[in-house]
């Protein structure tokens, strides 16, 4: 089945950036005056959000905002160069794009690296296909007998057909990844395609400080999630967790889970599909009610936080939560499956349906306790239901 994991991003960042532009547009007034302003400020800020990239591994914007900062000289100065571009609207228009395209196949790589030299390579040949493609369509066109229909289909075929694919190859994989850097390739690519067919007449340089800020924006989510996620479940990490415990009132319930037997498991099925199954439980773990927050606190342990919450309050939460997971048959790949006789005969299937169990410990704060003291003691309680024979809360 196609995963569309950065469907949400994409539709987010969509609705911003509409709002954005409709802001920008709708409130012109309050800016034109800071016209002057606007064009000085753009290079630093450009210059700012691609330090910041780079500090945080994202080569890509950086390069987005060196492209931007030397259009901006060329749109804004009188180089034979800038003249050059005027005359030629529509390469500039492609190229653009195509560089963008070009970006969404990159890797974020070090700036100050080998791979520099072959990126700069990389844009100057894209800038060359680009102009031979104008030269070639444009010529491939005239091949054809001058008929009404051609007369009508020929303007798109240079411009607006490499812009289309382009587009929905963005798209695409804007939808498909969960990386917020492709919907800012889509974002730009659209923004850039509107203003240059001015169907959004801004001055590029306010363009530019838009874009800059949602760079910035972008790059700090982004950065936000790599350290308080965890790639495998999802789920916030502990050092989310320690976040958390400074903005605790006085009253709360910390409980500890932890998977039974779950080395065992590993063994049996193997790492990969422990790995699926940890992420299965997780998932089952993140609807906790009660107002319950989840983490994992690392391995195979989580911690489940009841902010204002007795312990009295959480255990029966927690109990639903221990039993939703023991009645949870997984579904996961059989192992035999890699073995030739298995695969080809009908009798072994190639799936087959696992349980896991849960223990949980659940103590409360109580009063002068620190996190740590009711994080230890929510352990402790873990280790009981372990030694109660394990899927049980014990306090
Ligand atoms: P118990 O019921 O006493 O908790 O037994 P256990 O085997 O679960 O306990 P233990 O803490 O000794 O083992 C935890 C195991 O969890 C060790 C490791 O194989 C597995 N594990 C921890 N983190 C991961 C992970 O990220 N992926 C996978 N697949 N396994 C993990
Ligand atoms: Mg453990
Ligand atoms: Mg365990």
């Amino acid at each position: 089945m196609l995963d569309f994991k950065g469907i949400k991003s994409t539709f987010l960042s969509a609705l911003g950036i509409s709002g954005l532009f409709f802001g920008l547009i709708h409130f012109e007034a309050l800016w034109q005056d800071k016209l002057t302003i606007i064009n000085y400020l753009v290079f630093p800020l450009l210059i700012i959000t691609a330090v910041f990239a780079t500090q945080f591994n994202r080569s890509r914007i950086a390069i987005l905002c060196l492209l931007w900062g030397l259009y901006l000289i060329s749109e804004q100065s009188t180089f034979t160069w800038s003249k050059w571009l005027v005359g030629n609207s529509q390469w500039l228009l492609l190229c653009g794009a195509s560089l963008l395209l070009l970006l969404a196949f990159m890797k974020d790589r070090a700036i100050f690296s080998i791979h520099t030299l072959t990126r700069v390579v990389l844009i100057v040949f894209c800038g060359g296909i680009t102009f031979a493609w104008l030269k070639v369509s444009g010529s491939f066109v005239e091949l054809f007998p001058n008929t009404e229909t051609w007369k009508q289909i020929t303007p798109y075929i240079p411009i607006f057909l490499p812009l289309r694919v382009i587009g929905i190859v963005l798209l695409w994989r804007s939808l498909r990844n969960h990386d917020l850097t492709q919907t800012i390739l889509l974002v730009t690519f659209v923004v850039w395609y509107l203003n240059q067919l001015h169907v959004i007449t801004l001055p590029w340089s306010v363009i530019a400080v838009a874009m800059s800020s949602i760079y910035l924006l972008a790059v700090s989510t982004d950065s936000y999630y790599l350290a308080y996620r965890d790639d495998l479940t999802s789920l916030p990490t502990r050092r989310a967790l320690n976040q958390l415990a400074l903005s605790l009132g006085r009253k709360y319930t910390v409980a500890m889970l932890d998977i039974d037997h779950f080395k065992k498991f590993n063994d049996t099925y193997g790492h990969d599909i422990g790995d699926q199954v940890l992420k299965l439980v997780a998932a089952k773990m993140a609807g906790v009610k009660g107002g319950g927050k989840i983490y994992r606190y690392g391995g195979e342990e989580f911690t489940v936080v009841f902010p204002r919450k007795s312990i009295e309050q959480a255990i029966p939460e927690l109990d639903a939560l221990r039993e939703s997971i023991a009645t949870y048959g997984m579904v996961i790949r059989n192992p035999k499956r890699t073995d030739k006789n298995s695969r080809k005969s009908k009798k072994v299937s190639d799936y087959k349906t696992v349980n896991v169990t849960v223990s949980i410990g659940v103590a409360q704060r109580v009063a002068k306790q620190s996190f740590d003291q009711a994080l230890k003691n929510a352990d402790l309680a873990l280790y009981r239901a372990k030694k109660n024979g394990r899927n049980n809360v014990s306090k």
